[in-house]
């Protein structure tokens, strides 16, 4: 899309209720904005869409955790030490900018850039300040959470969180006890996220206030397959791996086959992007899965690939998936020191060293006398992962008594073992919602220069108006009849849009630019003792093809038509 259809587009949001610039009122704020009716019925409508898969098709659990996070979750996440970017100003007008995207025409990858790196690229290709040309000034890190504090005082810090995902793995031991303990586990949430992003000039890609729809499956980490894998094993994905950089195209089997994309969970839930995002309304030829480089990919993940769409911006990332191993689990056990393992049973009892924990009788009997018993008992049930620092806490009849390791060992043992405790790995498909969204709108617009005539082509299932109800004229009891279909019609589900003004064909104009599919219209044929009595036009927004249909089933057929029906078979 041009840059100038992009201005239009966004013009026309702003025109017809998608998206409001936020606080206009007071000078605006860069990176904020407000949802209209439409957008919102629209953006509601791609996570319904998102929902009907994982919650619908997959019997994924939906949870909705706090925004406001104290210091510790992030702490243990790392955002607190690495959710930077890295900042320049101006020396002479003291704009903002992010050290790296300056300098982005020069290098494959310049996030990956050092501070200092980046101080010396300025210097090398002559970079100077976008704005008014002056020099730029050290680079430094900024982290991009918001910071606030939990209650009166600052002795609680918080952070309004930049993914939701943490209030996922928070809430594992939860979640685990709600799945009666079985992996894999699979759950989602949507909502808000906040990064204070340096400065934002991408209109809705790079927003400060963010929608997500995040999806956390945690799986055995031996068990890295998918039921339902087979059923989507031969359709095709737009790969660029890591290894060529090139696009390629091939099956979802190839692709693991041939070990370019991790395996078969991962790349099934590739593939469930693929069919989420088409579904909404990306075009599949402007969409693709471009693999993170190995110095762009997190330590800890064992792949990770990004859904990028081709925009006005260029490709853009929208949609992350990666396999993030035992790495969010294994932090939270660590910063928390709660216990956040699957215990993984084997088909039969297995012979296996295992780490015991061995009471020293001689010790405890002349120590703790009659309760030496019920202490060694209770020490000997415990897991080895309790003995901290050389010491372990015993809890007998209420009381917790602390030992050294005066009074226990940690031996190695033969048993027959019916299983064992195993971190789950985390597969995760994190969308943004707001860049799907924008995306939607990119791929849906056309606009005839030639007649000035502009279509939304929303898919069905998103469009935030499925049908509008037209009276030809508001008179003669055209308008009773328009109105009864209007209230036949219009559903929580089905949204229709009665409208009486103007000419059919700048009624057809307003509907076809907000992407609306079908337009019913009500003509003097249509009254009784009319020349098609009881019938009224259904018109196509995509062909503009017309159809008298009965007006007692209109209910039903646009329920048909929302189900895939084709137009022309009505
Ligand atoms: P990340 O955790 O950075 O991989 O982000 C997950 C998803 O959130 C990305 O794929 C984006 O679609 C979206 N996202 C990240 N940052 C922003 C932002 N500042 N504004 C809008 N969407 C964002």
């Amino acid at each position: 899309m041009s840059d100038s259809n992009a201005n239009d587009l966004m013009s026309l949001c702003k025109r017809r209720g998608f998206i409001w610039p936020s606080f206009e009122l007071y000078g605006g704020v860069a990176g904020m904005y407000d949802y209209g009716p439409l957008g919102c019925s629209l953006r509601n409508n791609i996570v319904e869409v998102w929902r009907s898969i994982y919650k619908g098709r997959e019997g994924f659990v939906e949870i909705d955790s706090e925004t406001v996070n104290p210091r510790e979750v992030f702490k243990a996440s790392g955002h607190v030490d690495e959710f930077a970017d890295l900042l320049t100003y101006c020396t002479k007008c003291q704009a903002p900018f992010r050290a790296d995207h300056l300098v982005k025409d020069f290098y494959e990858n310049a996030d990956v850039l050092t501070a200092k790196q980046l101080e010396e690229a300025f210097v090398e290709h002559n970079i100077k300040c976008p704005d008014c040309g002056g020099d730029l000034g050290p680079v430094e890190e900024f982290n991009l959470m918001f910071k606030t504090h939990i209650g009166p005082g600052s002795a609680r810090v918080g952070y309004l969180r930049p993914e939701t995902a943490q209030g996922i793995f928070v809430n594992f031991p939860n979640l685990y006890r709600y799945n009666r303990e079985k992996m894999p586990l699979g759950v989602i949430q949507t909502g808000r996220s906040y990064r204070n992003e340096i400065a934002p000039r991408q209109g809705m890609i790079r927003m400060r206030e963010f929608n997500q729809m995040e999806v956390e499956l945690f799986v055995d980490p031996e068990d890295k397959d998918w039921p339902r894998f087979h059923e989507i094993e031969n359709e095709t994905l737009d790969l660029i791996p890591n290894t060529t950089c090139e696009p390629v195209t091939m099956t979802v089997k190839e692709a693991v086959e041939k070990g370019i994309i991790a395996n078969r969970v991962l790349a099934y839930f590739v593939y469930t992007t693929k069919q989420l995002l088409t579904t909404v309304g990306i075009d599949p030829a402007r969409l693709r899965f471009r693999e993170h480089l190995q110095d762009e990919m997190a330590h800890y993940a064992a792949d990770c690939w990004d859904a990028e769409v081709l925009l006005s911006y260029g490709w853009t990332e929208i949609v992350g998936i990666a396999d993030r191993g035992c790495w969010d689990l294994s932090r939270h056990a660590q910063f928390s020191g709660a216990d956040l393992t699957h215990f993984k049973r084997f088909d039969e009892p297995r012979e296996m060293e295992v780490e015991r924990i061995r009471a020293k009788h001689k010790a405890l009997g002349p120590a703790f006398k009659a309760k030496a018993k019920a202490i060694a008992t209770a020490m000997e049930s415990m897991d080895p992962s309790a003995v901290k620092d050389g010491k372990l806490i015993v809890n007998v009849d209420g009381e917790d008594i602390e030992l050294t390791d005066e009074y226990f060992e940690v031996a190695t043992v033969r048993e027959k073992v019916a299983g064992e405790r195993v971190v789950p790995h985390v597969i995760e498909p994190s969308h943004g919602l707001d860049r799907i969204f924008y995306s939607v709108l990119e791929h849906a617009y056309s606009h005839d220069e030639k007649e000035d005539y502009t279509v939304l082509r929303l898919a069905p299932a998103v469009a935030p108006i499925k049908v509008g109800v037209f009276p030809l004229m508001e008179k003669d009891g055209l308008d009773d009849m328009a109105k009864d279909i209007y209230s036949k019609v219009h559903s929580h589900r089905v949204e229709a849009y009665y409208d009486g003004s103007g000419t059919i064909g700048k009624r057809y104009a307003r509907m076809d630019e907000v992407g609306t599919p079908w337009c019913i219209t009500v003509d003097y044929d249509s009254l009784p003792g009319g020349a098609a009595e009881g019938t009224v036009t259904i018109r196509d927004r995509d062909t503009t093809e017309q159809k008298r249909v009965p007006v007692d089933r209109i209910a039903e057929i646009v329920d048909d038509l929302l189900a895939g029906k084709p137009f022309a078979d009505l």
